[in-house]
């Protein structure tokens, strides 16, 4: 697809004035404690209305757990240690004794809770890691992520400290909690002090754990309710101006956290800039959004607003957009572009068209970014944006990251403006302003239903070649092919009636491929397999107790029902346009 003459208007007004000057701002401003949040806030908003664009500010209480120190203490050494967001806060310290697991190299920032996944075969069973575990203060190469935390916990760890690779401490999180928590999630709120430590002390204390040494776990953390900014900004459409896209990235950083994500910041302010001077040309509206609570909320800013603009969400929002960490140094590359089937044409349309001899390529994004309209059902590309060539990346010797482009300042105190690149920043805003244009401005909206139906397929195909004759998903397959069929004939609806029925479809196949809790709440923070409901048809020929298998099949039966009926209602849904 070539870049339109309208489009080409908006793109040559994207400048670096700007967004670079907010970048050099925000790498001046820590911006994690409550109080310095609101601050950058602030600073958002005073530029963007001395610029004309109006913004609302949103003040809600959202719940924030705020890392404030951490030591481990072992044969009266100290280790030098950060508590991640969420960890029990234990300032008078546990003692336990040491063991350590041997984590899977691949899986260090996996968010799977799959034991083959998390130590790849080192460990063969739940009772197995339970003897091990239990009583006992764990050390273990990866990052404290909530999934690693939570499986801890339920095998009767007292404590984790997790080794990350190199001789930084990264800053994290550690619960499965998705934003503030409701009484259904608060039970998940972590119950054990978990402390990162550097490469370096985390090798001795392996070493001490063969030996059967003991170590001290302190963590401090400021844990409560907190009044947190949300600096809104909504650019009307001409046409249908109830329609919007959602544009969003997080404010609120590790350190001063430049390239994550003052650089995404920065992107998501001058998308205002260029959107409101040509909003005379925009069909449908653009709703642009700054999150607090995304480092020490997990996510609770965007949650919520999803939360609290659930119904406006589910009539009207047409797609989410997340903008984190763009514009990073060496980041030239889009191999790990993240988006939902029905979108990933959007994504790579737009970065082809910028960016011609780009290498490309997309995938399923994992739960996690500020990914909290999963439940509602919204169309969604771009998580992280562009990263580093592969190649470099090993040439460097730098491990795998989850932003910054892949440096591995990602969430340290040298994520600073050196790793920022005005020019790859350049690049990147264009990207994501083309990739909004191509939604709001669309005629028939672009979402692209059938590749959906290509990957259910292939999902379905996969789980039943694992079940073998343990269970029938064949009643899943035909409703692909039935909804395909359907899909195939939606270009002669009225073109009104097309659009209703494209925007619809989300709410129905969103869900059913990305969450288990109901629509409105919020799944929690690790990742799910594809069809989640159905996902457990992969492990069933690996369960040797019959009576587990016999209840692995009730739970496929009850999974496929929910999967078939959303399989009908999606196809009601085209058939209704065409009647
Ligand atoms: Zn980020």
């Amino acid at each position: 697809m070539a870049i339109s003459a309208t489009e080409q208007r908006f793109i040559d007004d994207v400048s670096l004035d700007m967004p670079w000057a907010l970048v050099e701002t925000f790498s001046t401003m820590h911006r994690w404690r409550p109080e310095d949040v609101n601050t950058s806030a602030d600073v958002i908003v005073s530029r963007l209305r001395a610029a004309g664009i109006p913004v609302e500010v949103h003040e809600p209480e959202i719940y924030l757990s705020v890392p404030l120190s951490a030591s481990v203490t072992a044969e009266n050494v100290p280790y030098r240690a950060k508590p991640p967001s969420s960890a029990l806060s234990a300032p008078d310290g546990v003692t336990g004794k040491l063991v350590s697991l041997k984590a899977n190299p691949k899986a260090l920032r996996s968010y799977n809770r799959d034991i083959k996944t998390l130590f790849g075969g080192s460990i063969s069973s739940v009772e197995e890691v339970k003897r091990i575990v239990g009583g006992n203060i764990v050390v273990m190469q990866g990052f404290g992520n909530p999934a690693l935390t939570s499986l801890i916990e339920e095998w009767g760890g007292i404590g984790l400290i997790a080794v990350n690779p190199g001789i930084d401490i990264h800053w994290g999180t550690c619960t499965t909690i998705w934003g503030s928590p409701d009484l259904q999630d608060m039970g998940r709120k972590p119950k054990i002090p978990v402390v990162a430590v550097n490469n370096p002390d985390g090798q001795k204390l392996i070493a001490l754990a063969a030996g059967g040494g003991e170590a001290t776990i302190r963590t401090d953390l400021l844990e409560g309710w907190f009044t947190q900014k949300i600096p809104v900004v909504t650019i009307p459409g001409t046409d249908e101006p109830e329609k919007f896209a959602l544009v969003h990235g997080h404010y609120d950083s590790w350190e001063v956290g430049v390239g994550d994500n003052a650089t995404g910041d920065a992107t998501l302010m001058e998308l205002s800039r260029v959107l409101w001077k040509n909003r005379a040309s925009l069909k449908r509206s653009v709703k642009i959004a700054w999150w607090p609570g995304h480092s020490t909320g997990r996510y609770a800013g965007s949650t919520w607003f999803t939360d609290a603009f659930a119904l406006e969400l589910d009539r009207n929002c047409l797609v989410q957009i997340n903008c984190d960490s763009p514009g990073c140094r060496w980041a030239t590359s889009y191999h790990d572009t993240r988006a939902f089937s029905e979108s990933a044409h959007i994504a790579a349309g737009a970065i082809r068209d910028i960016v011609p001899d780009a290498v490309i390529a997309t995938m399923r994004p994992p739960q996690a970014g500020d990914y909290s309209f999963n439940n509602i059902g919204l169309p969604s590309f771009f998580m992280l944006s562009s990263t580093m060539p592969e190649a470099l990346r090993h040439e460097k010797g730098y491990y795998d990251v989850s932003g910054c482009g892949a440096n591995i300042a990602w969430h340290t105190e040298n994520d600073t403006l050196e790793i920022a690149d005005p020019n790859i920043l350049l690049t990147d805003m264009k990207i994501y302003l083309l990739s909004v244009l191509r939604v709001v401005n669309a005629e028939v909206l672009p979402f692209d239903w059938g590749a959906t139906c290509d990957e259910f397929a292939a999902t379905i195909a996969g789980y039943q070649k694992a079940a073998g004759a343990l269970f029938d998903l064949s009643p899943s397959a035909k409703a692909v092919e039935a909804l395909r069929g359907a899909l195939a004939k939606l270009a002669a609806a009225p073109l009104a009636k097309r659009n209703a029925a494209l925007h619809e479809l989300s709410r129905i196949l969103v869900p059913v491929n990305y969450t288990q809790a109901p629509r409105f709440r919020h799944d929690p923070a690790y990742t799910v397999q594809p069809l989640p409901t159905i996902a457990v048809a992969a492990d069933i020929a690996d369960m040797t107790d019959p009576h587990l298998r016999r209840v692995a099949q009730v739970e496929l039966l009850r999974g496929q029902n929910r999967l078939l009926a959303a399989l009908d209602a999606a196809r009601r849904v085209v058939e209704g346009a065409l009647a």
